[in-house]
């Protein structure tokens, strides 16, 4: 969209979309998985209903994977000064309904932040939605294959995987997440080997586009649930 669109939409419409990410490994898929699957996700849970959805934040909270290349973190408190300016900056347009779409487990202070932020702008309304998890998808996963996390199957969609890139085979157990939390980023590099957390590498396209189809309709009641009402 251009400004003149944007200022044409804010006439009859205050919705907007901002997905939040993190480059970080993630085992054999590419290194943009978390801002790849949250955009997408985004845009086409808005699309039919006409809300735009504001780029990406493709850098979060992930200094745990800082020793596997290509892995970037930002701060906490850089993280929240981020989503913090970009809020002012949707508000100030007037945009008064906010759907932050999280696809990052790391970027939980944003979940914080974002309550105290809506509680001092009393006119707008935001919405911080875990995508992956939300109650919906996360059932699908689990009666799909409940042996799923960080780097496995459930985020090796044809949009995540690199061309060229052989999946390994075998199911690899479910690491020890109180050992996860417990160990330094050396250490962990050494403990998590290729960086999945536990799962197949990958499962039927047909399994996974049933489950896309479900966060992204998910996604899109959160846009015209009750908190559709403008404020
Ligand atoms: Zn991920």
């Amino acid at each position: 969209m251009n400004w003149m669109q944007v200022e044409q939409y804010l006439q009859n419409d205050d919705r907007a979309l901002l997905p939040l990410g993190s480059t970080e490994q993630h085992s054999h898929l590419r290194l943009t998985v978390d801002c790849i699957l949250p955009e997408r996700v985004a845009v086409e849970a808005a699309e039919p209903l006409g809300i735009p959805v504001f780029p990406v934040v493709p850098y979060g909270v992930t200094p745990y994977f800082r020793e596997f290349p290509g892995s970037i973190s930002l701060k906490v408190e850089t993280h929240l000064r981020v989503v913090s300016d970009i809020l002012d900056g949707m508000a100030h347009s007037g945009f008064r309904r906010i759907l932050i779409v999280n696809g990052h487990g790391g970027n939980n202070a944003a979940q914080q932040f974002v309550l105290e932020w809506a509680a001092d702008h009393p006119n707008c309304r935001v919405l911080y939605h875990n995508w992956w998890n939300a109650p919906l998808t996360w059932a699908k996963v689990q009666a799909i294959d409940p042996v799923a996390s960080h780097g496995s199957w459930m985020e090796n969609f044809p949009w995540t995987r690199l061309p060229g890139v052989e999946m390994p085979k075998n199911q690899r157990e479910m690491v020890d997440l109180a050992r996860v939390r417990a160990i330094n980023p050396v250490e962990l590099r050494e403990y998590l080997g290729d960086g999945n957390f536990g799962g197949f590498y990958q499962r039927s396209d047909d399994e996974m586009l049933e489950l896309w189809k479900i966060a992204v309709e998910e996604t899109r009641s959160l846009l015209t649930g009750s908190w559709g009402e403008p404020a």
